[in-house]
């Protein structure tokens, strides 16, 4: 199975789960990049058709990191969170006093 991450400059990389080695072009030898996760599922379907569809990496709902392979997070009102950015971990961290 793969997993779409976003990177900081906007493009879009596919990864291998579990180990998330990034997924090459089988014709070029590079690392696969695109400018949208559209375009990366169309290109996964193609490449990989006996494969699940692509879906974007699970990613902290707070601030938006994906979760690493060896990563805990917290399932909050079907949300992920690391397990420090639960909303009542935040609500607590931010009480004044
Ligand atoms: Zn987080």
């Amino acid at each position: 199975m793969a997993e779409a991450r976003r990177l900081r400059g906007g493009k879009w990389r596919l990864y291998m789960t579990p180990n998330l080695a990034p997924i090459r072009d089988p014709e070029t030898g590079e690392i696969a990049t695109f400018d949208s996760l559209d375009d990366a599922r169309r290109w996964w379907a193609d490449v990989e058709p006996s494969e699940p569809p692509l879906d974007e990496s699970i990613k902290c709902a707070w601030c938006g990191a994906y979760f690493g392979g060896a990563s805990t997070w917290a399932l909050y009102a079907g949300r992920y969170y690391h397990p420090s950015h639960t909303p009542q971990d935040t609500a607590l961290r931010r009480r004044p006093g």
